[in-house]
């Protein structure tokens, strides 16, 4: 039998391979259009990041010894262009000499990939934005790079070999830019744990742009790129990096009649057959079934290819192998952190209206008390009909990968919760719990079927509100001060049963703690003191604080921005010993606590140098030496783990009691250029140090918020009269002085631009992305004929009443006329 396969990489070569081990006497040729066969592409990124410094390595086998070692007939450089199956023959074109000629097959198997997505925008054809898909894409990126020294990158699209990039290009010493049309970064997990990731990029310093997209890319001034985003925001980078995806190349089959399915990849029987039983085709190109949708479903992954390569070379030599769909269970290394999945989301399964349930836990990597635990986020889907394991999501730094395989397993098996829940797996404190949390997860899942564990979760807290239901944080006073959900009241676990009298029967109560476990215990001490309708906040406060925080750090590289770490005090300990404190293991606010014990136990001016291994400490830890008037020298992470710097102080008396509000209200009257700048330089100061900012644009300030070009909108006589005797945006303002005959404005601008500082634009940009509340005066929109569409994306309208709501809980509130 004479067998011709097209691709000689992931699924080419394992086909041919386990073709030859199979059968001695068919004859094999392999084409591969570039210069390389069999090679690891899933190690180029770790290769541009020169974690792996031997290019070698990721070439497995070369040519010469793939045919010695397997018998295969390897035509590198070779081109299939076309296929006539009427004739069983192929194409070839010889890409070193242009020569074209045929070859006749008894089998035919296309393993062509997938190409990746070259968006036609404007100036996409700069040499200096690239795609990475096979070794030589890797070449020209590594040449660029040492050959120009860039400073900066920006990388198109947030999936796994986005990310990839972004944290081997920072570890470079590049800036790091990454540009994702949707609202989160790797879009096949749901958007919360999505956000864990966010929190983690933002710590590394990567610039998170989000729900946004690249419209053009021109030469900048200074020799390098500039990116022109839908939404104004501009971005400068030496070079890009374009991600977006991958697209079965299917042109071959296309044009061969092979027929094609609905998401675009070749359609395939489970015995990987095309729609000609002659033809067999696998990897990037085909598309399968889901395994728990059981809809179509394209999963450009490696182990997907690998493991096709066997079943096609099986069932081309008779045997009867199949290929019964995909969990999609893929997993990254996002810096510190791993993020993996398996089976379907909850957005998936939501669209395809599937039955599921879910929970969230927090559980360790290994037993607690052994050194280096840290805490794993996960999410668990089920169908609580029938307890069959849907899905599931786990973010963290050690521990995610065996986690993921054992629920993989579940899922592409068909199992429930309830044999989860009995699955027993190696354990030993270094490795695990006693429960593992995939045991954990399905036990949680059981009680919330048998009404034990009745939960809401984060997305839940508004509607709950407006219900009036009744937050209760069961966590210590300590946590409780550190962050809470508004409007909540605290009654640590340990008081509840005293104080039953302050909780009222009648409402709806949501207990809350940090991941959801102590709320289940105090879950049951109410439900089994005749509370009925008592509901735990899965996940917790901390993944509500997560998904609810601003996801995007939009302009942390240009001037305006102030670096959340400048609560840290620059002072260097002048006196006192230093101490060391562990507190590996402890989850928060254990960490927290351990610190406020030792801090207890030593002099003013004595220094604590404590190391954590929950991600969550970092963010803590400058808001209880805030709290507690000790001083915060440093923060760092080393290995994983975070380690801080505190100095012993003393907490400043408050002059009155309960609590000093921090936010900032802003009422910008003046439309000049001069003042809404200063305007926007505050709000952007106040919400980088984490403060809640609203702006309120009422009369001229409005002509601020309006668009560039106006929309087509009615307007009455009058309306459209003062209309066009306003300046339209921010783009037209004046200044306040020094108009110059008109160039002020220029100057300034011109000015701003040569000492770095950022256009009005660029901050009103950044203010939207760091949560900045803009609000359009309705009254003064009304007076001036000034419609909604009229005005930028993002901006709310609102009366006064929105203000002096926002007012209430500001402790500065400006008048910028
Ligand atoms: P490929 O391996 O892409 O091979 C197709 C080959 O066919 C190409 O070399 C192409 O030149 C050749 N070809 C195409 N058309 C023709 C033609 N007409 N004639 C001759 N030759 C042709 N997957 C994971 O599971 N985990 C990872 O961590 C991971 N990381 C990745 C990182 C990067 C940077 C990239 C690019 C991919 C990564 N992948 C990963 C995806 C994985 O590499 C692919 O899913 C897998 O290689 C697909 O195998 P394939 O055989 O379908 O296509």
């Amino acid at each position: 039998m004479k067998i011709l396969i097209v691709g000689g990489v992931a699924g080419g070569a394992s086909t041919a391979a386990r073709l030859r081990r199979l059968d001695e006497k068919n004859e094999i040729i392999m084409f591969e259009r570039g210069e390389e066969i069999s090679y690891a592409n899933c190690g180029i990124p770790y290769y541009l990041g020169d974690v792996i410094t031997d290019r070698t390595q990721l070439t497995i086998v070369s040519k010469e010894g793939f045919n010695k070692q397997f018998n295969v007939d390897v035509r590198i450089k070779s081109e299939v262009i076309s296929i006539d199956r009427k004739n069983k023959k192929v194409k070839i074109k010889d890409t070193s000499n242009n020569n074209t000629y045929e070859e006749s097959y008894d089998k035919l198997v296309l393993s062509p990939g997938g190409t990746p997505i070259r968006p036609q925008l404007q100036g996409i054809n700069d040499s200096r934005i690239f795609t990475i898909r096979t070794l030589s894409d890797m070449d020209l990126v590594k040449k660029f790079i040492k050959e120009k020294n860039p400073k900066k990158v920006a990388i198109i699209g947030a999936g796994f070999i986005g990310l990839e990039m972004a944290e081997n290009m920072h570890r470079l010493g590049l800036m790091v830019s990454i540009v994702e049309l949707a609202d989160q970064v790797l879009n096949v997990l749901d958007a919360e744990m999505a956000a864990l990731i966010h929190d983690h990029l933002k710590v590394k310093n990567i610039e998170l742009v989000l729900n946004n997209a690249v419209t053009e890319f021109k030469p900048a001034a200074g020799g390098g790129l500039k990116l022109l985003l839908k939404d104004g925001y501009e971005i400068d980078a030496d070079f890009v990096i374009l991600s977006i995806g991958v697209r079965p190349e299917t042109a071959l089959a296309k044009e061969a009649g092979l027929e094609i399915g609905s998401l675009g990849g070749i359609k395939v029987t489970p015995e990987l057959k095309t729609s000609d039983p002659d033809i067999f085709a696998l990897g990037d190109v085909i598309e399968t079934r889901d395994s728990v949708c059981d809809c179509a479903s394209l999963v450009p992954l490696a182990n997907a290819a690998n493991k096709q390569g066997r079943i096609v070379a099986d069932n081309i030599c008779g045997g009867k192998a199949t290929y019964d769909g995909t969990p999609g269970t893929a997993i990254a290394k996002v810096f510190d952190m791993a993020a993996a999945i398996t089976g379907s989301s909850e957005k998936l399964l939501k669209k395809r209206k599937l039955p599921y349930s879910k929970c969230y836990l927090t559980p360790s990597s290994h037993a607690g008390y052994y050194p280096d635990a840290f805490p794993i986020y996960m999410k668990f889907l089920y169908n609580p009909a029938d307890g069959r394991v849907l899905g599931a999501q786990i973010v963290g730094p050690e521990g995610v990968d065996k986690r993921i395989d054992v629920l993989s397993t579940m899922v592409q098996l068909h199992r429930t919760v309830y044999e989860l829940a009995k699955l027993e797996l190696a354990y030993a404190p270094p490795f695990s719990s006693a429960k593992d949390p995939v045991n954990l997860a399905a036990m949680i899942a059981i009680n919330q079927i048998q009404g034990r564990n009745p939960s809401v979760s984060f997305e839940d807290v508004e509607a709950l509100k407006k219900e009036n239901a009744l937050f209760i944080d069961v966590r210590s006073g300590l946590e409780f001060e550190l962050g809470h959900i508004a409007g909540s009241v605290n009654i640590p676990l340990p008081e509840i049963r005293k104080r039953l009298s302050e909780i009222p029967k009648d409402r709806k109560l949501v207990l809350v703690c940090n991941q959801g476990k102590t709320a289940y215990f105090a879950q049951s001490i109410l439900k089994n003191s005749g509370y009925d309708k008592v509901f735990d906040l899965s996940g917790g406060f901390k993944l509500y604080k997560v998904a609810t925080a601003p996801q995007q750090n939009v302009g942390i590289f240009q001037s305006h921005y102030i670096d959340k770490r400048d609560d840290i005090q620059t002072v260097i300990p002048g006196r006192g010993k230093i101490y060391q404190l562990d507190a590996g293991g402890l989850q928060c606010p254990g960490p927290i606590m351990a610190l406020a014990k030792k801090i207890n136990e030593i002099s003013d001016g004595d220094v604590v140098e404590v190391i954590a291994t929950d991600p969550g400490f970092r963010n803590d830890i400058p808001s209880w030496c805030a709290t507690t008037g000790n001083k915060l020298l440093q923060v760092e992470e080393r290995d994983k783990k975070i380690v801080a710097k505190v100095q012993k102080g003393k907490r400043e008396e408050k002059s009155f009691n309960g609590e000093i509000p921090h936010d900032k209200t802003l009422v910008v009257f003046s439309g000049e250029l001069d003042k809404v700048l200063a305007s926007f330089v505050i709000a952007n100061g106040a919400a980088s140090m984490g403060r809640k900012v609203t702006m309120f644009f009422t009369f001229w300030g409005l002509n601020a918020l309006k668009k560039k070009t106006s929309p087509k909108v009615k307007k009455g006589f009058f309306d459209f009269m003062f209309g066009i005797m306003l300046p339209r945006g921010s783009w037209r303002l004046k200044l306040s002085q020094m108009q110059m005959f008109g160039i002020g404005p220029k100057l300034i601008r011109f000015i701003m631009k040569r000492k770095n500082i950022d256009s009005l634009e660029a901050m009103i940009f950044a203010a939207k992305a760091a949560g900045v509340r803009i609000i359009a005066c309705q009254m003064s929109m009304d007076m001036m004929g000034i419609k909604k569409e009229e005005l930028m994306e993002g901006i709310e309208i609102g009366g006064v009443a929105v203000y002096l709501n926002s007012a209430e809980s500001s402790d500065t509130n400006l008048f910028i006329s």
